[in-house]
Order: C-alpha cells, then structure tokens, then sequence
C-alpha cells in the first residue's frame, strides 16, 4: 500500500483552491453534528458551513472581518482568552488550537462550545487554522437550558481539583428547587426551564466569577468554591441566592411560586471523589429538605453515618427474612389483672439480634421495617407465631389472649383482614383471644377503608387495643370511633402522674372517661411497688410492666408464668 504522510498531504492542500477546500469541507459537514470551519489567519477570514449559519448569528458563510464578527458570538469574559489562543496560532508560537468556551446563539442563549482546529500552510502560503466547532450540549457536557455545564463536567474538573489541589476546596453546594415536579406538571416543561434559566442567573449573580456553578441533573446545581480568594461562607452565599429568588418570584408576580433547598459539604476533601462527593451532598440536600425545605443544611458525618447505619440494617434484615426470619424472635410481656393481679394475657413484641450490631431496639427496627415495607411479611410472621403460642397456652389457662402490634403500614398496604382470618382459622383460636393493638398515629391518617376495616374486625370478633395512650393527641374521638376493647396508657404519661399531682389527675379523668366510653385500661411500664400502689388509685383494669414480668422469650415465660418445663 502506498504511504503518505501528514505533510505529503499538507502538500495537497497547498496546491488546491482555498475554494476546493470548502467544497471537500462542505461535503464532510453532511456527515458531522459539529461544525467545520476554516480561518485564514493571514486575511482574518473565517469560512464556515451553511449548516452553522443555520444555528449562530453570521452574516454569510465567508465572514471578511472575522475578529469583530466573533466578538459578537463569543460570551464576553471568555473572549480574551480566545483572541490569545488564536493570536497565537497566526504568529506561529502554536500549530493547534484547541479550547473549550461559550458561544451566544441567536437569541443570546449560552451554548458551551469546543473549539478544535490544525494550523496548515494553505495555497499562497497562508496560513490556515482548519477545525471543527462542537457543542458540548450536545454531548451532555453543558447544558443549554441554563447555560452551564453538567455533571460530566463536574466530575471531571472535581477530580482534577481532589488530584492537584485539594486543599483550595472550600466547599461545595448542591442546591435544589422544592416543587420543581409540581411546577413541570402544573405550568408545563417550558415554566419549568424558565424557572432553571431564572435560578442559575441567580446563582451565577450571587457569586464570585471564580466560584465554578453546574447543573446536574433535573432541578439540581452545584457550586464548587476552590477559588482562592473568594471568602463568602456558604450560608451566606445561599442566603444571597435565596434573596434573589425571592425577588425574581416577586417580579415576576408570583406567576411561578418556588423555594430553593441546599446541601453543604465543607473541607476534609482529600480522600473523597466526584461520586462520593454528589453522594453527601444529596444526603445533605435531602436533609435540608427532610428538615422543612427552604434552607441549607450542612453536610453532619454522624447524621450520615447513623443513615448508613439503617441501610445496613435494612439490608441485614432482609436477608434475614429471606433466611427463615433468622435472628427475629418473638417475646412475650404478661398483662395481669387488677385488683387480682393474675395472669390474663401478653403482649407479643418483636426483636432482632444480627451478629454485626448484637440485638438492636424495636425503636431501631421497627420503623426501618415499616419504611421499608418489610414489616408486612415481619408482621405476619409475628402473627403467626403469636398466635401459636397463644393456642399452646390457652390450654394451660383457657382464658389467654394475646396482643399484637400492628403498624400502620399493615393497615394500608396489606390484605390485613385476609391474613388474620386465615391464621385465626388455621391454627385454631378463638378470634377473641387475639387483640390487634393500633398506635394512635396510625389511626389518624386512616380513610374509610381503614375504618371498613375495622368494622370487618369487629364483625369478627377481633378486639382492637388503642396503644401508646398519652403520647399522641389522645383524642376521645379516635376511641370512640374505633370503638377499642382497651386502652393502652403509655409508659411516659405513667412517669408523668408518678411525679406531679396534677398529672395524676388528669390520667384519672381521663381513665373514668374512657370507661365512661365502655372501654378497659391497660397500664403499660409499672416498674415498681410504689408505682403500682399510686397508679392502682387510678382504677386501671390491667397492668403490664416490669413488676409483674419484662418481655421474655417462649420458654422462659412459660417457665415463669406458666410452670411449664419442657422434660427431656
Ligand atoms: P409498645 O407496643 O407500647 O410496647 C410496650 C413497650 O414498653 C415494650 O418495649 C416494652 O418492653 C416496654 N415496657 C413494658 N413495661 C415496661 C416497664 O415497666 N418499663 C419500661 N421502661 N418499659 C416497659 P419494646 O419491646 O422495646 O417495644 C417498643 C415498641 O416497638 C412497642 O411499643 C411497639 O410499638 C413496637 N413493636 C414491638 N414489637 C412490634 C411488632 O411486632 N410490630 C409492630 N408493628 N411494632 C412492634
Ligand atoms: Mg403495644
Ligand atoms: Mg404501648
């Protein structure tokens, strides 16, 4: 084959028409989205192709005075450091040229370009600067909506930053629109990209030209402060940001209504990356979020930390439940009598053990469950478990019940009446030996499925038990409504009466209220005998509490309570 080098073909295009040129050119630029362009550094005239006199604002395909014409289309701080660039090129101190900056379309909109181009001997020795001008909209490094570049971007300047200079970090910000779906869906995609166009002129407004702003992805900005003499803190920064957004809604009035949320992460970057980076700041920003919106949350390790705990947990116990519910034990509390004070009853109540936190408190678990939805096939597990030892000791003491917890989760997402109906039957109770036990904040977002349901439980036989009385709104309604078999006072309220007068007396009206109302008192967390002797002045009609016995596993509660020892 035969060889030619790049000079030999160098020696070509110095022996063709600079019209020649542009036609091989024009022909290339039907297969190319960028566009290609010829500059005779020597006349200052820049040769473009029809297709990019289509999307920018030149005169005509052969630009005579090329210098004024770009000034007009290069966004004006990036100016200079072109003409340098291209100054350099026509002295010959460079043969390339190479650059990433912003262009102006024709509506004056922001379009991030990259420049890239040879220096050629041309025909009558000019030279010539041949190249191509891509956007890097296109190719998702910048965006055109707002005009500043994305998170490729981010990532790769961020890196470079952490690889030379990670000290010169001072913080970096994410920034968040609240109701940005809520503005897309209302007032369409066009209100919505407005609304960016408005924030990022506001953010960009807000800050030192040296502080670098992109966008990521949907509603999200990030600010990367490595300049080295900017001295705005973050909050002030967001509180600037924040005053012009209000402003600009205010203007423009109240056409489109938006608050803006920010998650900081400040020094202690040397060991991090880009992703990690994007990580934490979301955390923080969803912080922000999570505390009210409308404000800047700083980057908590602990916070994190705690976070990253949960997740693991969640994970384990998952993998637990798919593990035969491995490391979940069901115990069991004795609720007794007044004035007797004899076993009638117990409560079920959940544990977890896993081997790398050892045994973790329901306070822990349980709502990770329920956010989680696990603790539908985790309560049905405790329903079935409860439900046979409850079998097993009613044949001991024939009057048993047993109570189990139920979480609202339950209540909405499951077929809960489904799967109590058939335990009930198949492991052979008397429904009413089974008492569901409702927390008070569960029942104040129900709906009137929620209320069939409790109907359907109650044509059932099944008693409901109002638990964690006293800590919540405590409303009579609620309890009427319901119309529970028991009312669980919860331990706190119990402290409360134990140590002022006028809290006992309100626990007193409330208890003849709710017998008033036709329902029990069940006393949770009596711990001691002068606890007991106070609170018994109150008439509660059932007691669970340390005193009388603390959660236990099966076996020891039967050793204990039922004397049963399991021969061998
Ligand atoms: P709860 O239903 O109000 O259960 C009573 C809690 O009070 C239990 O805490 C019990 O150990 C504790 N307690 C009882 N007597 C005393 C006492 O004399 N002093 C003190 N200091 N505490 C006492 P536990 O077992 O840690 O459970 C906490 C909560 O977790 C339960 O409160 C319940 O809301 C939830 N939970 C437990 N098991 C389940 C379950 O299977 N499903 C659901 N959805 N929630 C459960
Ligand atoms: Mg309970
Ligand atoms: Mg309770």
């Amino acid at each position: 084959m035969e060889q030619i080098n790049y000079a030999d073909y160098v020696e070509i295009l110095q022996s063709m028409s600079l019209e020649e040129i542009r036609a091989v050119l024009e022909v290339l630029q039907k297969s190319t989205d960028s566009y290609i362009y010829i500059m005779d550094l020597d006349t200052d005239t820049y040769m473009i192709t029809s297709k990019m006199l289509t999307r920018f604002p030149f005169d005509d395909v052969v630009i005579k005075n090329a210098t004024p014409a770009l000034q007009k289309i290069i966004y004006p701080s990036d100016y200079p450091k072109v003409k340098e660039d291209i100054r350099k090129c026509a002295a010959g101190e460079q043969e390339t040229h190479s650059l990433e900056y912003r262009w102006l379309d024709g509506k004056g909109r922001i379009v991030w370009i990259d420049c890239r181009g040879t220096v050629i001997k041309g025909s009558g020795g000019h030279r010539l600067l041949i190249g191509r001008v891509t956007e890097l909209g296109k190719e998702a490094k910048a965006d055109n909506v707002t005009g500043l570049r994305r998170e490729v971007r981010f990532k790769f300047d961020t890196e470079e930053i952490l690889r030379d200079r990670p000290e010169t970090i001072k913080y970096m910000m994410r920034i968040g629109i609240d109701n940005f779906k809520e503005i897309n869906e209302k007032e369409g995609v066009e209100a919505g990209d407005n609304v960016l166009r408005e924030l990022a002129d506001c953010i960009v407004a807000s800050l030192d030209p040296r502080v670098d702003v992109y966008r990521l992805m949907a509603d999200e900005f990030m600010l990367v402060d490595a300049a080295p003499t900017s001295d705005k803190d973050p909050q002030a920064v967001y509180e600037e940001i924040k005053s012009r957004v209000t402003d600009t809604v205010r203007r423009k009035e109240y056409s489109c209504f938006y608050t803006i949320s920010a998650g900081v992460i400040q020094g202690g970057f040397i060991d991090r990356d880009a992703e990690e980076i994007l990580r934490l700041t979301e955390f923080a920003l969803n912080e922000a979020k999570r505390n009210g919106r409308n404000q800047m949350a700083l980057f908590d390790a602990e916070v994190y930390d705690g976070y990253l705990k949960r997740l693991a947990i969640r994970r384990l116990m998952r993998q637990d439940i798919n593990n035969h519910f491995k490391g979940f034990q069901v115990f069991y509390q004795p609720i007794v009598s007044t004035p007797e004070y004899k076993l009638i009853g117990a409560e079920a109540l959940l544990r977890w053990n896993c081997e790398q936190y050892g045994s973790v408190s329901p306070a822990v678990f349980i709502p990770i469950l329920e956010e989680s939805g696990l603790i539908i096939p985790v309560g049905k597990y405790v329903l079935w478990q409860a439900a046979q030892t409850c079998k097993k000791w009613r044949d001991i003491l024939p009057g048993f019940h047993v109570h189990v917890n139920l979480s609202y989760v339950q209540m909405h997402k499951s077929d809960l009446l489904a799967d109590v109906d058939k335990c009930i039957k198949e492991v052979g109770i008397p429904p009413e030996s089974l008492v569901l036990e409702l927390t008070e904040s569960g029942y104040i977002e129900t709906d009137t499925r929620i209320m069939e349901l409790f109907k359907n439980l109650k044509e059932k036989n099944i008693d409901l038990a109002l638990d964690d009385f006293g800590t919540g709104y405590s409303n009579m309604r609620y309890l009427k409504e319901i119309e529970a078999k028991t009312v669980k006072i919860d331990r706190s309220f119990v402290v409360q009466a134990l140590q002022n007068d006028h809290d006992f007396s309100i626990i007193k009206h409330i208890i003849d209220m709710v017998h008033s109302l036709g329902s029990a008192v069940c006393m949770e967390g009596i711990e001691g005998e002068d606890e007991l002797d106070k609170m018994m002045k109150t008439k509660p009609d059932m007691i669970q509490g340390y005193y009388f016995g603390k959660p236990s596993s099966a076996e020891q509660f039967e050793e204990k309570f039922l004397n049963i020892t399991d021969s061998l």
